[in-house]
């Protein structure tokens, strides 16, 4: 039998492969092989939706929130529902004997493929190949073709398609299944579908329209309705294409018009088209995507492979939609966290944005932007000033997180991220400062940058109290490391608070003499005056920081060195730390168990500021007592690791950060990837291994690998410039790309260098001067 798809499936090292259907694991590898373009994410559930199948597609920015606690991402109808039935029988996974299974995840052209034997009941076999992408070209269209062939006899073939509206979000125990929209309209107009939804509570409108023709020869013939009967010869193929298109607006009626015209039109061009020509442009927009995106660790492949997963989830959820959405912390491939937006966002994916999507990163602080208000809101009702963004926002900016969840034992479990995780208000601020250092960005700082940072100092100018001391506290927080509540003084709360305010009272005085129009007008605006600037400077050196004198061991917040210190002795399989024997979780709090990077986040993020012993010294304390239970740590311990120079352990958190999703090693990826752990990883190459560092305003390089990695090769566009990059331990090749003449200022091996636009240079460690243009 013809491969069809064979020349989409050789990319090996681009290429994930499952090669058997398990239905043990059947969610987790629809998570794997989600597709998505930023605006839509699919789950890469089989066409036939076998039994226990969690179908999911979700638009960017679209929750609802009746009928559940709190707002969730819709699950909207399954487009690529498709389903043969030979005299009853069910052509599909469960339903028949499986001879042969392969799926491959092509991430180089963003294309799902698949291959399977069946045979039935009587023992004759069904070859069944099927191609699918979601467009990256024409964000609203998705395209699916399928192959189908009786191999040992002819088959009265039953075909039975459409748009799946069975679909639900998968509740909690509490909630039960949810459908968060109702249908209003569904019709079958010539040769497809029509079907307008709406969500419950905010009363966006989804349209879909779908349908699918197939070859009789060299003839097109369009089906005229989802359900079709076929008689095939033995061995005689006949293939399927279903184009769909997805689109949204609001709940008004002139915006349904609008969208009821504009989907009229790309979809009928799409379904008319050629479906060659949908995917030559799809593919061409996924390798402009990868000419900016990949890193190539040269001298690996299980690595590179995963790597590039990675990177690939990263690509299907970055969006540009002038703030709409953000990016909730399992992406648009699941339901976990129900689609909620945490610092998981600012603090773990947008690095890598700034550095090769901008407009992407830009989005995500707009959609915090646009939120302002409703932070603004959550402020003043705990009695502060300024934003006080939700520590889970989902499409208004309100205050998300569950107060409450059931244990499966039936126990209420009160959650209190939601009053006591603050530091998200100061993580978003330093986005705003790292995204404008990277992309130079001052539109966006003079636009909605400089507001957020202001505003947010201003919380927490109102947030500190002063002890009898004179000094500023920050009491009855939880910090990164949520095993410890209603803490004091968490250490990464406290300096990231200190940082912000120090920072705006910088840009401040800085912006009165650059910028004194812009000045006036954004002080105006926000009613800030000198005086409560002035008080912020006063509040930046007293706020409360504890470390030890001797080696600068920073305590994570007040009384933690007295609490009880557990040796954690043994390790998982993936040399993950295991719960001590004895510890309930009900204990951690009085402990010294971490969660997560908390310390060591801190000196990750502002490292430079402390001395240079800190960040070994904390690492040596804080790691072996961290029980990394939350995907947000490893990465985090990688990085930390490479810079206290312990590359063994940097290597094995790398590959536990790396195999998050892949290896399904925190037991949930079945509700969706990690989306911090993405961003983790990637930070983990550039800013661990390879040592990409801002150093004042500088960009600078020091990398620090193992040795079986040849080299690292990457692209960063840094201040709107791009420099591709590759380096090892002792080598660093950099060009520049770009139309602007600016020279560009480097730091590499310690030594600072101009570039030229269009030269490329080799630098050696040791070797005094680069050896100039080398292309
Ligand atoms: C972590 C948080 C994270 C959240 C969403 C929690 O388990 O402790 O830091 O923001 O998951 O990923």
């Amino acid at each position: 039998m013809a491969d069809y798809y064979a020349k989409y499936k050789n990319r090996d090292l681009w290429c994930i492969k499952a090669n058997r259907f398990d239905t043990g694991i059947q969610n987790i590898r629809e998570t794997q092989f989600a597709l998505g373009n930023g605006y839509l994410g699919t789950r890469g559930i089989l066409e036939e939706s076998p039994k226990g199948a969690w179908a999911g597609t979700y638009i960017a920015g679209i929750y609802d929130h009746l009928t559940s606690q709190v707002a969730e991402l819709v699950n909207f109808p399954n487009p690529f529902f498709f389903k043969f039935t030979v005299k009853g029988e069910k052509v599909g996974a469960v339903a028949m004997d499986v001879l042969n299974h392969q799926m491959i995840l092509n991430m180089h052209d963003g294309l799902l493929i698949r291959r399977t034997v069946y045979s039935d009941s009587k023992k004759r076999r069904y070859d069944y190949q099927s191609l699918r992408f979601v467009s990256m070209h024409d964000k609203n269209i998705g395209i699916m073709q399928i192959a189908l062939t009786p191999l040992d006899d002819s088959a009265e073939v039953e075909i039975q398609s459409g748009l799946d509206t069975t679909v639900h979000n998968k509740g909690t125990i509490t909630e039960g299944n949810k459908r968060h929209f109702h249908i209003k309209e569904l019709a079958q107009e010539k040769n497809s579908s029509y079907l307008l939804l709406k969500t419950l509570e905010k009363k966006h409108q989804v349209i879909y329209r779908s349908g699918f023709y197939y070859m009789i020869g060299k003839k097109r013939v369009y089906a005229q309705d989802n359900i079709l009967k076929l008689k095939l010869k033995k061995r005689q193929p006949i293939v399927f294409t279903k184009v769909f298109y997805i689109g949204a607006c609001s709940g008004k009626k002139e915006d349904l018009r609008k969208l009821q015209r504009s989907s009229r039109m790309k979809f009928n061009k799409a379904f008319r088209g050629k479906m060659e020509s949908l995917l030559k442009s799809h593919c061409e927009a996924w390798r402009k995507i990868w000419n900016v995106a990949d890193v190539v660790i040269a001298g690996t492949s299980d690595i590179q492979k995963n790597l590039r997963f990675n990177i690939f989830h990263m690509l299907i959820c970055g969006h540009v939609d002038n703030g709409f959405s953000s990016i909730g912390a399992r992406t648009l491939s699941g339901e976990g966290y129900r689609g909620h937006v945490f610092w998981d966002s600012e603090i773990f994916m947008l690095p890598f944005y700034a550095y090769v999507a901008p407009e992407v990163a830009k989005n995500m602080l707009l959609y915090r932007y646009f939120r302002m208000d409703p932070a603004r809101d959550i402020a003043k009702k705990q009695g502060y000033k300024g934003t006080m963004y939700p520590w889970e926002s989902a499409g208004t900016g309100e205050e998300e997180t569950p107060t409450w969840a059931k244990d499966l034992d039936g126990k209420i479990i009160r959650i209190k991220t939601n009053e006591l995780e603050q530091h998200i208000t100061a993580d978003i601020a330093f986005a705003c400062c790292q995204y404008a250092e990277i992309t130079d960005d001052e539109d966006f700082m003079m636009g909605y940058g400089y507001e957020m940072v202001f505003e947010a100092a201003r919380f927490w100018a109102s947030r500190v109290q002063r002890n009898r001391q004179g000094k500023y506290e920050i009491r009855d927080v939880i910090g990164p490391d949520e095993f410890h509540e209603h803490v004091n003084n968490n250490a990464y709360t406290n300096v990231m608070a200190k940082w912000n305010l120090s920072t705006a009272h910088k840009f401040y005085q800085t912006l009165k003499t650059t910028n004194p129009k812009f000045f006036r007008e954004l002080r105006s605006k926000i009613d800030l005056t000198d005086k409560e600037v002035n008080i912020w400077k006063h509040i930046v050196p007293k706020i409360v920081f504890k470390y030890r004198k001797k080696d600068y061991v920073i305590e994570e917040f007040d009384g933690y060195f007295r609490k009880k210190h557990i040796n954690i002795v043994d390790l998982d399989e993936n040399g993950i730390p295991m719960l001590p024997k004895g510890v309930k979780v009900k204990d951690y709090n009085t402990t010294q168990l971490v969660k997560q990077a908390d310390v060591l986040m801190l000196l990750y993020l502002l490292g430079d500021f402390f001395p240079k012993k800190a960040k070994k010294n904390n690492y040596r304390f804080y790691a072996p007592r961290t029980l990394h239970k939350s995907s947000l740590s490893p990465a985090i311990h990688a990085i930390m690791a490479l810079e206290s120079g312990l590359l063994n352990q940097a290597y094995q958190f790398f590959n536990v950060a790396l195999r998050a999703d892949i290896s399904n090693l925190h037991g949930n990826s079945h509700e969706g990837i990690h989306a911090a752990s993405l961003g983790g990883v990637w930070q983990s190459v550039i800013n661990g291994f390879a040592g990409v560092k801002i150093v004042g305003h500088t960009l600078s390089f020091d990398p620090r690998m193992p040795i079986t990695w040849h080299y690292i090769q990457f692209s960063l566009l840094w201040k709107g410039t791009l420099l591709r990059i590759a380096v090892n331990n002792n080598e660093a090749h950099i060009k520049v790309e770009s139309k602007q003449r600016k020279k560009v200022n480097v730091r590499i091996f310690n030594k600072d260098h101009l570039l030229v636009p269009g030269k490329g240079y080799i630098f050696r460690r040791h070797a005094r001067k680069p050896e100039g243009a080398y292309y």
